[in-house]
């Protein structure tokens, strides 16, 4: 197949905080080599063991003001106060490279994301419960009580965007949902539509 042509595919991770997106993320990338995630730009403050540069890049208001007027993000919003985008040029750079782009992004800035990019894949991740849900982001221990009850509190409104994305998968056990993740993004690449768009159809005629 005509491989090193290949446009890595542009992944959409949604879901609610504290649902174990992170995590799956961390455990794809570590058992594939053809996937990155993209790095978001934020203006809130670093939590305990967060890394600039691969958690987020932290920047200021100003900067990021800055970089939004000159439409240097695919899409930006603000959540909790804090404003929040992503890097436009990295994003296509690394798929005309052949990687496998993931965001980790909310169910708004998917939307636009999806608007702009029809071919992106949105996978959306769903806890096994909401007593769960609140027993994973207390025991993450990165928020208060009150910014816990404001991130369960947003699971309806998140939950009301699911239509739009191709896939659910429920994190339960971290195994099975990596799997399930895995699946999508091997399946993703198999579509004929893929295969039209990135020369197959033709290098097979010609062969
Ligand atoms: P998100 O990125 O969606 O906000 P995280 O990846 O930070 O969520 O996960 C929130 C917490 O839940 C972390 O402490 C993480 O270790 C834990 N966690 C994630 N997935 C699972 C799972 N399948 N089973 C148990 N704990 C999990
Ligand atoms: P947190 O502060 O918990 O890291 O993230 C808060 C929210 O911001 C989450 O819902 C997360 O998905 C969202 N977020 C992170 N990066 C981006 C981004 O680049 N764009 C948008 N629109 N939302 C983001």
């Amino acid at each position: 197949m005509a491989g090193s042509k290949r446009k890595g595919l542009l992944v959409l991770i949604s879901g609610p905080s504290g649902v174990g997106k992170g995590t799956i993320v961390a455990n794809l990338l570590a058992g594939r080599q053809d996937c990155i995630k993209s790095v978001s730009a934020t203006t809130r403050l670093p939590r305990t063991g967060e890394t600039e540069g691969q958690s987020y890049f932290f920047i200021s208001r100003e900067k990021f003001r800055e970089w939004a007027e000159q439409e240097l993000f695919l899409e930006w919003d603000e959540h909790f106060g804090n404003c929040y985008g992503t890097p436009r040029q990295f994003v296509e750079e690394q798929q005309q490279a052949g990687k496998h782009v993931i965001l980790e992004i909310d169910v708004v800035g998917a939307q636009r994301v999806m608007q702009k990019n029809p071919d992106a894949v949105g996978i959306f991740i769903l806890p096994p419960s909401m007593s769960v849900l609140r027993e994973r982001l207390l025991s993450r221990g990165t928020e208060t009580a009150e910014q816990v009850q404001n991130r369960l509190e947003r699971l309806e409104k998140e939950l009301s965007y699911i239509d739009s994305y191709s896939y659910a998968v429920v994190n339960d056990d971290l195994e099975t949902a990596v799997g399930q993740v895995n699946e999508i993004f091997n399946a993703e690449m198999l579509k004929t539509k893929r295969l039209r768009r990135d020369g197959f159809i033709g290098d097979l005629l010609s062969n």
